[in-house]
């Protein structure tokens, strides 16, 4: 998980959130990173634990740092614990949120498999748009696969 290469992208997308890049951000923004689906913290806390000796408090605390500086983003699901996910990188048009309301799992969306024109959207509304988080809420892949086996 903690290539080089991924070490290189949260540094420089540390350094363009005007972050400077320390050692432990770059490990927790890569952790992050690095994951196909939004972590809670201690997710997040235990990933990087994995392979680095890094105690919970500090871990929380550059999450914290790191949402507030728009480096990656804090999704409120309804009862379950807050989660993170990177913004930038993987998404060149951004992305958007899918909420089981089943299970309560939360997946990250390309915007770009959404299909909404960002730029009409811009024109409708008096606001200046720099991004689009869109909340989806169903039923994911599992709990409906299991919806169907028990009846
Ligand atoms: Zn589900
Ligand atoms: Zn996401």
């Amino acid at each position: 998980m903690h290539t080089p290469d991924a070490h290189a992208a949260a540094r420089s997308f540390l350094a363009q959130t005007g972050l400077e890049p320390t050692l432990n951000r770059i490990l927790v923004l890569s952790t992050v990173a690095g994951s196909h689906h939004p972590l809670t913290a201690r997710e997040v806390y235990e990933r990087v634990l994995a392979e680095h000796r890094l105690n919970r408090v500090t871990v929380y605390r550059i999450l914290d740092l790191l949402a507030e500086n728009g480096a990656v983003n804090r999704i409120n699901s309804t009862e379950r614990a807050v989660r993170y996910c990177a913004r930038g990188g993987r998404w060149p048009n951004g992305h958007s949120h899918f909420h089981c309301t089943q299970c309560g799992e939360v997946q990250c969306v390309d915007n770009d498999t959404l299909h909404f024109d960002q730029k009409a959207l811009g024109n409708a509304l008096p606001m200046r748009i720099s991004s689009v988080d869109l909340r989806l809420d169903g039923v994911c892949s599992v709990c409906s696969g299991k919806a169907a086996k028990s009846g």
